[in-house]
């Protein structure tokens, strides 16, 4: 017998939370954990473009054949589009390819274990803090993860200059994660002229980036979301990009994501991407099509592409709105303290500076259930919740 050997692993922080959620029996209780969006009746309903996309899927697709390892190839290209514009440089000189994976997560991992396997890098740098599975990822990958300060918590705000110092220290062929737009936590992305500072240290210092993009519209639109990483791509040689649909476009159980390998010229892309393909055959041997033939079908097609972006510009303000409803209600509740920093950041989360002890009781006394760190999930904020949320908040404060 060896499973006796086996020790209880330690529940998942965002995840467990959901299941202590789920069993709590009060009926007042939110649920700020997990970055799902919600809508203003508190639902994650499936997208109209989507359930369009769907039908047709669902009339015109002919076998379940496999697909090949890289997955559906109309939505690769719609993918490099996505990433770097329509008629981007960077593609017309086939630098770039992107294979379909199972979600922004497995494609972290695919391109963690493509470094591993293949390169002498064994090193990856992540933001203080960052999303929780990163440092799981890129650890059971074998990569070792070193930390960049990012968040300032005196004033809620980027320490730009640390960031820069610690990247100083990185050594050439190491990787640095990068979130391409709506940092999680913190929801603070660095300014135009702070990405140019980025890539020029990368560039310089031969450290190669990787952008976690989970969030492409979730900011300020589509294109404006992707300035950064355009920026970063116009200076490097070479980098990862690790893609992920589950929230732009609702798809969260679908798991569908891209990993997109960037290098110097074709010929070096072309044996990267092999080996891309090779880590994915060890792993999972070809993707699932459903999620990469619904984003292909509503990417490909006019009138879907633009209830899509109609439907993400609705998340979008509707998140927006929350956040300035937030800031308003803290004050209406009688909370003092300055939370208006929380209308300048972007996406789904805001670092709210609450403590663990604050967030225990949060949950304990109110129901309220947001991440240890403080990170709030304000996609999950409605006009009815909120009253509850900043009640709770100013009774811990
Ligand atoms: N990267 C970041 C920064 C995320 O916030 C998330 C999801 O919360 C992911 C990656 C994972 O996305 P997926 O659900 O597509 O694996």
């Amino acid at each position: 017998m060896i499973f006796s050997q086996v020790t209880q692993a330690p529940a998942d922080p965002i995840l467990g939370l959901t299941e202590a959620f789920k069993a709590d029996a009060r009926s007042g209780k939110v649920n700020l954990g997990v970055g799902i969006y919600k809508d203003e009746a508190g639902e994650t309903p499936v997208l109209r473009s989507v359930k369009q996309a769907e039908a047709r899927l669902l009339e015109q697709e002919k076998t379940k054949n496999y697909l090949g390892i890289d997955g559906v190839q109309a939505y690769n290209q719609a993918v490099l589009e996505l990433l770097f514009g329509k008629g981007s440089e960077l593609i017309a000189q086939n630098r770039a390819q992107a294979s379909q994976a199972p979600g922004g997560t497995g494609a972290l991992r695919i391109a963690s274990e493509f470094v591993m396997s293949n390169t002498q890098s064994r090193t990856i740098w992540v933001s203080n803090p960052t999303w929780a599975n990163h440092q799981n990822v890129f650890e059971t990958a074998g990569l070792q993860v070193k930390e960049y300060t990012y968040y300032r918590a005196e004033d809620h705000g980027m320490d730009f200059d640390a960031m820069m110092a610690d990247l100083a220290t990185a050594e050439q062929g190491d990787l640095v994660l990068l979130h391409g737009c709506c940092h999680n936590p913190t929801g603070i992305d660095p300014t135009i002229e702070q990405w140019q500072q980025i890539g020029e240290l990368c560039r310089d210092k031969g450290l190669v980036p990787l952008f976690d993009f989970a969030y492409q519209g979730f900011g300020a639109g589509i294109e404006e979301d992707a300035q950064g990483l355009r920026i970063v791509a116009a200076m490097v040689p070479e980098m990862l990009v690790a893609s992920s649909f589950s929230k732009n476009f609702g798809l969260y159980n679908e798991r569908i994501g891209a990993v997109t390998v960037v290098a110097a010229d074709t010929e070096t892309k072309d044996k990267a991407f092999s080996q891309v393909k090779r880590t994915i055959r060890a792993s999972y041997s070809n993707p699932p099509a459903h999620g990469a033939l619904i984003v292909s079908t509503i990417l490909g097609d006019e009138t879907l592409r633009a209830e899509w972006e109609a439907e993400l510009t609705e998340m979008r303000e509707r998140i927006a709105e929350m956040r300035t409803l937030f800031v308003d209600s803290l004050a209406a509740a009688g909370v003092t303290q300055d939370f208006s920093f929380i209308s300048t950041q972007n996406g789904m989360f805001s670092f709210s500076g609450l403590n663990k002890d604050q967030v225990a009781r949060l949950k304990d006394e109110f129901g309220v259930y947001i991440v240890g760190s403080g990170r709030i999930s304000v996609a999950g904020m409605t006009k009815s919740n909120m009253p509850v949320i900043c009640k709770a908040i100013a009774a811990v404060l």
